[in-house]
């Protein structure tokens, strides 16, 4: 069936390998983040029989049906109204918010657990977490879970390069661990991780210099895509092609390059300029917008172009294209994040697996 995604399994395994032995050897715990592929069964089992210490996901969906044996990270602050499915569905989560956390506690009460929380800091990106400079919060908020008797201050955490861009850093991961370090002056306690991002990590990390005291990443682009995302490049030694979206074309036929007659919007409301580039042979692709972010789409075929789509069409310009294409052929892409992001939600889109040698 097609649009189908390739998922090669033994690309996946290479790169899991190599996360966890560069995370080990630095006394680096690693958390496998599995959200872009909506916990795949299949990558699922993959990263339960690699070396990784923990799954996470953001969404409690993903984490309630994943089959595994490690620990499950939620690491979307929870929503209070789902504060028992939360409890039910993994071991442990990152919060922010003291009365959800008391909600947590509640709910890990009634279901008889005990719950792990990672207090998310904000170093500067501002998205999630107290704000750095508002130690009375962070100090308030880690004394409740700590005097909470069905949860555990299981670690501090910090998330950056998300919302506003700002990388890691001696000064932000530093921070991190100077506040780990009073808490526990403060609090009296132990708490063993110190959760210092995700794949924007990569670069410190293959250059061995993670500030000392941060023993944890989430790492999810990396692991899929190869890619370190403070720079926006594959880091060598990672595949960067374990995803394949194959499409199958439903039209080929020569036509001009510029539409003809009064132009208005097109399907999505916008006002798009059309070059005349002389007449041009155009495939239709069976697949659209309702499937994929078609700017986050590089063909294999470097002489192939894509010149647009709507809700299920994609059209590309093969006038380039040295290989003799015809109707019924499969053309191949590479997916960025957001394309493989939007490819394994559309249930349009089929899986298939290049098995484990
Ligand atoms: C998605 C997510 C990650 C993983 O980020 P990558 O850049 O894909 O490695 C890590 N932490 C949190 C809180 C996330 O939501």
């Amino acid at each position: 069936m097609y649009p189908r995604i390739v998922v090669d399994l033994n690309k996946l395994n290479e790169n899991l390998d190599f996360l966890n032995d560069l995370c080990h050897s630095q006394g680096i715990k690693t958390a496998i983040v599995t959200k872009v592929f909506c916990a795949d069964e299949r990558i699922v089992e993959l990263i339960n029989a690699s070396d990784a210490d923990m799954l996470a996901d953001s969404r409690t969906q993903n984490l309630s049906g994943m089959k595994t044996e490690k620990p499950r990270l939620l690491l979307r602050i929870g929503m209070q109204s789902e504060a028992e499915k939360i409890v039910s569905c993994a071991e442990i989560s990152m919060q922010s918010e003291l009365e959800t956390i008391m909600k947590l506690n509640e709910a890990a009460k009634k279901l008889n657990k005990t719950h792990r929380i990672i207090l998310m800091v904000d170093m500067g990106d501002l998205r999630e977490g107290i704000f750095n400079k508002h130690y009375d919060v962070i100090l308030n908020t880690a004394r409740a879970i700590n005097d909470s008797e069905h949860l555990e201050l299981y670690g501090i955490g910090v998330n950056l390069t998300c919302y506003g861009g700002i990388l890691p850093d001696e000064n932000n991961l530093g921070g991190l661990v100077e506040i780990k370090n009073r808490l526990e002056r403060d609090l009296g306690v132990t708490i063993p991780i110190v959760s210092g991002g995700n794949s924007s990590t990569m670069g410190m990390l293959t250059e061995r210099i993670v500030p000392e005291g941060v023993n944890h990443l989430r790492l999810g682009e990396s692991f899929v895509l190869g890619n370190d995302t403070a720079i926006g490049k594959p880091v060598k030694g990672l595949n960067t092609d374990c995803f394949v979206l194959e499409a199958e074309i439903v039209e080929l036929k020569t036509k001009p390059s510029k539409p003809i007659g009064k132009s208005g919007p097109n399907a999505f409301g916008e006002y798009l300029e059309y070059p005349d580039r002389g007449m041009m042979k155009r495939a239709i692709l069976a697949i659209g917008r309702q499937d994929v972010s078609v700017d986050g789409l590089t063909p294999l075929d470097k002489d192939i172009e894509i010149i647009g789509a709507s809700s299920d069409h994609l059209i590309i310009n093969l006038n380039e294209a040295k290989k003799e294409y015809k109707v019924g052929d499969v053309v191949r892409f590479v997916p960025d994040y957001g394309a493989l992001l939007h490819l394994f939600t559309s249930k349009y889109v089929d899986r298939t697996y290049i098995d484990l040698k």
